[in-house]
């Protein structure tokens, strides 16, 4: 199942050739629905903000951005106040800035965030009638979205097949062994290639969470971890 490859002549990771993505993801789903029953299991934010709001793109994309750098729990608070006030591009293009970074204070970089926001809600008024695009280019040129945002905006506000590779995914997949990658872009592109398409709008809602709880960045919880069988281990070196 599993391929050695020899990299740099001191790390060996193993490469799988033929994940099991059937069982894995059977597994993670199990993994969620236990987990959501208990007071631990909510809802990384944006998934939150996007029920919350019933898919509304606008509501999706403001809170997208807010997340980047941002802990849950702060991006939907600091969500929630924007969206209160600037439910629609059209109102926030009139607030200023000031008031923007205020509304989103203390998601990080909130000052940088508050210009991207007003820069963005001018664009699709111009360019857009008010509506945020559905295509992975037109969401690209807006400014402060990168692939991570526009593919969270197209899965959670428009339910478009995308993969959306943050840091989670980017490190459980190559622990894994699922691929061998440098970058979250460059890990989106493998998985674009052998990951069944069926799977790419739950990637990212299931290893969110598992990456925070138990496939930590340091000193992963592998004992508890429901998909150990299918894992190479790739660079952990010490684990619970
Ligand atoms: S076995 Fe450990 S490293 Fe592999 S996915 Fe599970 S927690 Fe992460």
């Amino acid at each position: 199942m599993f391929l050695c490859t020899l990299i740099f002549g001191c790390l060996t990771p193993s490469l799988q050739s033929n994940p099991e993505w059937g069982f894995i993801f059977n597994r993670l789903e199990k993994w969620r629905k236990d987990i959501s029953k208990s007071e631990d299991g909510a809802d990384p934010s944006v998934s939150t903000v996007a029920e919350f709001y019933r898919r509304n793109a606008w509501a999706v994309l403001v809170s997208t951005i807010i997340s980047l750098r941002t802990k849950d729990e702060v991006t939907l608070t600091a969500s929630q106040r924007l969206l209160e006030k600037a439910n629609n591009p059209v109102k926030l293009n009139v607030m200023n800035e000031a008031l923007i970074a205020k509304l989103i204070y203390p998601a990080g970089f909130y000052r940088n965030k508050a210009a991207s926001l007003k820069k963005i809600a001018a664009i699709l008024i111009k360019q857009y009638g008010g509506k945020v695009p559905k295509s992975m280019d037109e969401l690209l040129a807006l400014p402060g979205v990168g692939r991570k945002t526009a593919n969270l905006v197209l899965n959670e506000a428009f339910d478009i097949d995308a993969i959306c590779v943050d840091i989670h995914v980017h490190r459980i997949s190559n622990r894994c062994g699922w691929l061998l990658s440098k970058t979250p872009d460059e890990t989106e592109m493998i998985l674009r290639d052998i990951l069944p398409k069926k799977y790419w709008k739950r990637i990212n809602y299931l290893l969110v969470l598992y990456g925070q709880k138990l496939c930590r960045p340091v000193s992963p919880y592998c004992s508890k971890c429901v998909i150990k069988n299918y894992c190479a281990k790739n660079g952990v070196d010490k684990s619970r």
